[in-house]
């Protein structure tokens, strides 16, 4: 699943550029009509200075009646650089340029001690008052200033001859003294248009704070947090090199106005810092220059401490040089991260390289070498604003970037979980497929175990008849014959039925055999029993060969007289057959004993085998061929 929103989001991006282009433009315009103002209504005067490196106590030296024997010179170039000495200027304002009440303006806020004192010289007299002496400078509370205003402002007393001014200046930090001379009216519209501007400024910045606070409130990435305390301390190293936050912020607390510039931007780099390595995965991808990054915020760090210790004039130049360092190490790797591709490195380089311009004309313009249309501090305050502007869009690309990542990981994630999903689907059909199987194969296999018990019960009931039946007769056997007889007694004495025995004995068989021999013998046996078969019609009634040439007959639910019939039946038949075997012919006859009898006890089909067998003994003994059949007594 992909989430197709890139186009509109690159339209969005270009509205929002092609947006705060007009909008710098229109900003940038403001400066170009304050530099113009200035230039026009601002008259600089002619004027000299004295560097005073002894720094002497007697002032009155200087701007006394003997100061025209020093060697004074003509000032052109307003920036001193650092110094620990006093510088002195010294100029002249004619009494008519007084008459207005004009403003004299030092237009630099961050000079420590400034002295200024306007002398009246008496042209025919030679006599020197001093008609006005302020004392001032960043070293004092903010609201010990004449007039309260950033920059040093002085009221021009009105006079009726020429003033000549005197200004000392001492500073630990650079020293600047652009002096210029205004009429009232023009410098408020002057300055209110320049806080215009500053207004604009500090507000678009303090909205960009806002937004990404927002942003990180929702989306909880550090990023915005940075970021925000990176804009956050750019307004404020601003604020103090403007003289605003000495204003508005901590007009009496003189330590933060000295050092308020180095610690602003100390933050301002310790924050760049931790977000470059960030937004350009450091860590991961270029760990030396990631612990390269980490020591350098660790002498910013270094630099913010020693703020306690040590003093403005220490700590500046080492805090310059390293700025120096680490804008153009950061400019480089991002230039070599963009060259190589990587977007976000583009709009770093981008910031950076803005930066590192922004600063490189300010120090140029701050320093005299060249002069841009527009003030120094305009110049950082314009890159400050590209900055955080093109930094934010760094941070929007980078953000979308780890949604994206997001998503696409989510995807990866999800899919694997189908996977997973129709693999385990897979399985439970595999698992479903194979129990069916299994069953097939359990209904199969038990249907086959089935027939083959079946096979196997009836081969045993085969078995079983085959081990009951006689193999020459094809009769029952005598097992067979022990078994039926006992189970015919149950039923006899159960159903109250009598049950008829008959025992058959072949005569003189032994002769049969001794005549004809054996296979003659075994002829007659099948004989007999075949014509026994015939006689017997009921399927109850059973015939056995008792042993040798002796059968009985188990005939259930018979009555002595059906018996006697019978009997006779059978003895007759015997009697009448011939027999033919190898072309000779034979006669047999049987003897015959009997009884029929509801049984009474378990035991008494024995006695009644007994009573027959003697019944048979009778028969033979009595002449042979013949039926005994008796009550059983
Ligand atoms: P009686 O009239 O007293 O019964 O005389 P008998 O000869 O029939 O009686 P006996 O018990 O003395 O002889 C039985 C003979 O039957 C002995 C044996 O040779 C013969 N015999 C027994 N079983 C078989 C058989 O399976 N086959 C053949 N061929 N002869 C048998
Ligand atoms: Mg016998
Ligand atoms: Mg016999």
């Amino acid at each position: 699943m992909q989430f197709n929103k890139k186009p509109t989001l690159q339209v969005v991006s270009i509205g929002i550029i092609l947006l705060t282009l007009v909008f710098l433009s229109v900003l940038m315009g403001i400066p170009y009509y304050l530099s113009k103002m200035n230039e026009e209504n601002g008259q600089i005067l002619a004027s000299q200075f004295f560097v005073d490196t002894q720094q002497s106590v007697d002032a009155n030296k200087f701007y006394g009646p003997e100061n025209s024997m020093l060697d004074w010179q003509k000032l052109e170039n307003e920036n001193f650089g650092l110094s620990n000495a006093s510088f002195w200027i010294k100029l002249k304002i004619e009494a008519a340029q007084t008459q207005n009440e004009p403003l004299l303006l030092i237009d630099y806020s961050l000079l420590d001690q400034v002295n200024v004192w306007f002398i009246a010289a008496q042209a025919d007299s030679g006599e020197r008052d001093t008609v006005a002496a302020y004392s001032t400078g960043d070293s004092f509370p903010f609201y010990n200033r004449i007039v309260e205003h950033e920059q040093f402002l002085f009221n021009v007393p009105s006079s009726e001859v020429d003033l000549e001014v005197f200004i000392r200046v001492r500073s630990e930090g650079a020293i600047k003294i652009p002096i210029t001379l205004w009429d009232k009216n023009e410098f408020i519209e002057y300055s209110g248009l320049y806080k215009l501007f500053a207004g604009i400024f500090f507000g678009y910045l303090i909205a960009m704070i806002i937004t990404s606070l927002f942003v990180y409130s929702t989306t909880r990435n550090p990023l915005f947090i940075i970021y925000s305390g990176f804009v956050f301390s750019i307004i404020l190293g601003v604020a103090s090199l403007e003289g605003f936050a000495f204003h508005y912020l901590w007009p009496n607390w003189l330590w933060v106005q000295e050092y308020g510039v180095i610690l602003a931007f100390s933050m301002t780099a310790i924050l760049g810092i931790s977000m470059s390595s960030r937004l350009l995965e450091l860590r991961d991808c270029f760990p030396n220059i990631y612990r390269l990054f980490s020591a350098l915020r660790l002498v910013y760090i270094f630099i913010i401490l020693s703020c306690l210790f040590f003093s403005y004039a220490l700590i500046a130049p080492l805090f310059m040089l390293l700025l120096c360092i680490t804008i153009p190490l950061i400019c480089c790797l991002s230039l070599v991260l963009a060259l190589r591709g990587n977007r976000i490195a583009m709009y770093y380089c981008a910031t950076w390289l803005v930066f590192f311009c922004s600063c490189i004309l300010a120090a140029l313009e701050n320093f005299g070498i060249y002069s841009t249309f527009v003030d120094y501090s305009v110049i950082i305050m314009g890159g400050a604003l590209l900055d955080s502007i093109i930094l934010s869009f760094a941070l929007a690309t980078k953000f979308n970037q780890q949604l994206e990542q997001a998503i696409q990981t989510k995807d990866i994630a999800i899919n694997k979980e189908i996977e997973a999903l129709e693999a385990q689907e897979e399985l439970l059909k595999l698992q479903e497929q194979n129990k069916i199987d299994l069953e097939y194969n359990i209904e199969e296999r038990t249907l086959e175990l089935e027939i083959a018990l079946r096979e196997l019960a009836e081969k045993n009931q085969e078995l079983e008849r085959l081990s009951a039946i006689d193999p020459l007769t094809s009769v029952m056997n005598r097992r067979y014959f022990d078994k039926r007889l006992l189970a015919e007694s149950r039923r006899s004495r159960r159903e109250i039925t009598s049950l008829g025995i008959l025992m058959l004995d072949i005569d003189h068989f032994k002769k049969i055999n001794d005549n004809h021999g054996h296979l003659c013998g075994d002829y007659c046996l099948k004989l007999f029993a075949q014509m026994l078969k015939d006689t017997i019609k009921r399927p109850t009634d059973v015939i056995c060969r008792y042993g040798g040439e002796e059968f009985v007959l188990i005939l259930p639910n018979t009555s002595l007289e059906g018996l006697q019939v019978l009997a006779e039946r059978i003895r007759l038949a015997i009697q009448e057959k011939t027999i033919l075997f190898e072309s000779k012919q034979l006669s047999m006859t049987v003897s015959i004993g009997g009884c029929s009898r509801v049984m009474g006890s378990e035991e008494e089909h024995a006695i009644i085998i007994g009573y027959v067998d003697k019944l048979l003994y009778q028969a033979k003994e009595t002449g042979r061929n013949r039926c005994v059949i008796e009550e059983y007594q």
